[in-house]
């Protein structure tokens, strides 16, 4: 599982939020104010063993992006996913699969090719797009769900 090292905004001490928890509403584990998440988070990393399980419980609308570290336009996609997870923290979940490393979820949404993106909500499949496409679409099929 994935994580974030954030900085307390009001006590300087250092937390560590699980990108799973990202869009909890984390509090500083020594103060506990709020630690505000915007701008400061990463993309949640799932795989075969938590995707479901993730997918069904999420407050949120959830994209997640499908990719292989050795493709050269899911490489191309990586800065636009990273910025739309810092920019979106509160409204939706950025997530992404290495199917290099989780082939029983790839198998799973038959994907064929990559970088490929899903859009789920409450828990069900709603849209998907492959190929590296510009932010704009991906933010229009967000706005959709
Ligand atoms: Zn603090």
């Amino acid at each position: 599982m994935n994580s974030v090292i954030i900085s307390c905004s009001s006590c300087g001490k250092k937390n560590r939020i699980p990108a799973k928890k990202q869009h909890l509403r984390p509090q500083c584990g020594h103060c506990k104010a709020p630690i505000n998440m915007t701008n400061q988070a990463v993309p949640v990393e799932l795989g075969d063993q938590d995707f479901h399980d993730f997918v069904k419980q999420a407050p949120l609308p959830i994209m997640v992006d499908f990719f292989s570290p050795t493709c050269g336009p899911c490489q191309m996609m990586l800065p636009i996913v990273n910025a739309m997870a810092r920019e979106h923290i509160n409204k939706f979940i950025i997530a992404k699969v290495d199917t290099s490393k989780n082939n029983q979820i790839a198998l799973f949404f038959n994907i064929r090719g990559v970088p490929s993106f899903m859009f789920f909500k409450d828990g069900n499949l709603i849209d998907q797009i492959s190929g590296a496409v510009s932010q704009n679409v991906l933010e229009q099929k967000l706005r959709s769900l």
